[in-house]
């Protein structure tokens, strides 16, 4: 069947609407076709798996201090931060100084933010992590920002035929100049820059090893099929990481 004919319709649960909902597909790569019907601009597979593992990792979020690095314009990023009391959104804007507000954002870089030490209860990014240039940086920087038994829950791609636990695909020198080892350059859509984000690193199956090995993080990696949830496709694994 061509991706142009599928279509899969779904009636079930959104974990993010909280509500019975539709999903819909038109085009057999649910990743990025799977929409809910219900949510604000839609939401994901990979959004549900999120909200999924957060009402039951974390049932009182809502009275939580949250940071969320890059959020989207849709789905679990804009209930979080409508429903949640404290909660900061982050975005990179590498030009302007870092801890300031850009566009009703706090300007942070992910691999090195100006929080203090265990300021956030819970920390979430949605595909972020294959877009930085250092993650074992990005993964110490969350564990100091987290409370004692804080929790970093998020997705990325993880190739699970992939034998590396993370593979490099590009880097940043010392200059500033980026160096690509893989080519073409692959790039991700991004909410703040129409050019995209560059995809950085390819993680393989035992990512979660090389997480508890760069932190005191301990880690659980959830991968789902759940057709009532509308969790389909690839991709949807979500990443949970507790500092005890
Ligand atoms: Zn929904």
């Amino acid at each position: 069947m061509s991706k142009e004919s599928h279509y899969l319709e779904i009636d079930g649960y959104c974990p993010i609407c909280e509500a019975s909902a539709k999903f819909i597909a038109k085009g057999n790569w649910y990743r990025d076709t799977l929409f809910c019907q219900s949510c604000k601009n839609g939401s994901a597979p990979r959004e549900r798996a999120l909200a999924h593992v957060l009402h039951r990792e974390i049932p009182s979020w809502r009275e939580m201090a949250v940071h969320e690095s890059s959020p989207m314009n849709r789905g679990i990023s804009m209930k979080i931060r409508s429903e949640c009391k404290n909660y900061i959104g982050s975005h990179f804007y590498p030009k302007k100084p870092f801890g300031s507000i850009v566009d009703g954002w706090r300007n942070e870089n992910i691999e090195s933010t100006t929080f203090e030490d265990e300021s956030f209860d819970l920390i979430l990014s949605l595909d972020v992590t294959e877009h930085v240039f250092n993650p074992e940086a990005m993964f110490k920087d969350i564990y100091r920002t987290l409370k004692p038994g804080g929790v970093y829950i998020s997705t990325f791609p993880i190739r699970k035929y992939q034998v590396d636990a993370a593979i490099q695909l590009a880097k940043l020198n010392d200059n500033g100049s980026i160096e690509y080892l893989k080519s073409p350059p692959e790039y991700h859509g991004n909410p703040i820059d129409e050019n995209g984000a560059l995809v950085t690193w390819d993680y393989g199956y035992d990512i979660h090893s090389l997480i508890a090995y760069w932190t005191s993080f301990s880690v659980e990696i959830n991968r789902f099929v759940n057709k009532h949830l509308g969790i389909l496709g690839e991709y949807t694994e979500v990443i949970v990481c507790r500092k005890r």
